[in-house]
């Protein structure tokens, strides 16, 4: 029997946020990547960003950093290739009822995504494919790629579909890409190059692997699954979607990568770890909405990630 991770208080996930794309200390504000226009069609940017902007914390001395803006505008590099790519290739769906259904359900949790990230400049960009594999990941600041296959081969309901997005917004919430392309950009030589425009290539080179290719460990599953019904509770879902969504995630199959499966690898308890897990993360959202913010627990260190065989 596995363990099960509670569900990180939201001033936690705060603070890992700020410690995963904010470690080095530069204001998000003060990057052009983080002024994206507010509202588009499908398929192209709409952002929204945190309230206020969050005081920057001090770099260690004498220690190359990648900052935060840096971090952004490399997973926005590797959103617009994606988008470059989906377009040359004809398959991006900006107008079936498929790709309207999964545009709304992103619209409906990015605004829970901004109150619980608020150091976090969230943006919504979300570009859907017409894709038979299904495909949903979220890049680090909120970018999203999404497959109708979701909903054309999955079947998901509206809840579900929630529950599948939430997830991957979950992963960018806990920073588990940012921290494990940092992890990878300093054991490259010249990783943190002089010229930042360099860093930030090599940067979006990692995380393109990572989003694409490399599967996440069981404890990153474990954290955005409950990062996951803590959104859906937000968003005013049923959390109990995630459990079925599950189960259609694994019946759906697709070991091969960028498939949200084999990207998001299960295990054998999942469905019951999930089930078990949503009573208390009831609990934790009702007690969110009445009690002071708790203070920030230092995140513990995250197992390292293994590139994807073959
Ligand atoms: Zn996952």
């Amino acid at each position: 029997m596995t363990s099960r991770n509670p569900l990180p208080h939201p001033c936690v996930r705060a603070a890992l946020c700020a410690l995963f794309l904010g470690a080095a200390g530069a204001s998000f504000a003060a990057d052009p990547v983080a002024a994206d226009p507010v509202a588009v069609p499908p398929g192209a940017d709409t952002a929204a960003q945190a309230p206020s902007e969050p005081a920057a914390p001090a770099a260690t001395p004498g220690r190359p950093e990648v900052s935060p803006a840096l971090m952004l505008r490399a997973a926005k590099l590797v959103y617009d290739r994606d988008v470059a790519r989906a377009r040359a290739a004809n398959s991006i769906d900006e107008t079936s009822d498929s790709s309207r259904r999964i545009h709304a359900t992103a619209q409906r949790l990015i605004v829970q995504a901004i109150r619980v990230s608020p150091t976090v400049p969230w943006t919504l960009a979300l570009t859907v494919e017409n894709e038979a594999m299904p495909v949903a990941y979220c890049l680090p600041g909120g970018r999203i790629i999404a497959s109708s296959a979701l909903v054309d081969r999955m079947r998901l309901t509206d809840a579900e579909l929630a529950a599948v997005l939430a997830h991957a917004m979950g992963h960018a919430i806990a920073g588990h890409d940012a921290e494990e392309a940092i992890v990878r950009l300093k054991r490259m030589p010249d990783g943190i190059a002089a010229d930042p425009n360099r860093t930030v290539l090599n940067l979006a080179e990692i995380l393109a692997q990572l989003v694409h290719k490399d599967p996440h460990t069981v404890d990153a599953e474990r954290v955005a699954d409950s990062i996951s019904l803590d959104l859906l509770l937000r968003a005013g879902i049923d959390p109990h979607a995630a459990v079925e969504a599950w189960r259609k995630v694994a019946r759906a199959g697709g070991t091969v990568p960028p498939s949200f499966l084999a990207l998001n690898p299960t295990w054998s308890s999942r469905i019951d770890d999930l089930d078990a897990a949503i009573p208390a993360a009831i609990r934790a959202y009702q007690a969110s909405l009445v009690a002071p913010p708790a203070p920030a627990a230092a995140p513990k260190e995250a197992k390292k990630r293994k590139p994807a065989s073959g």
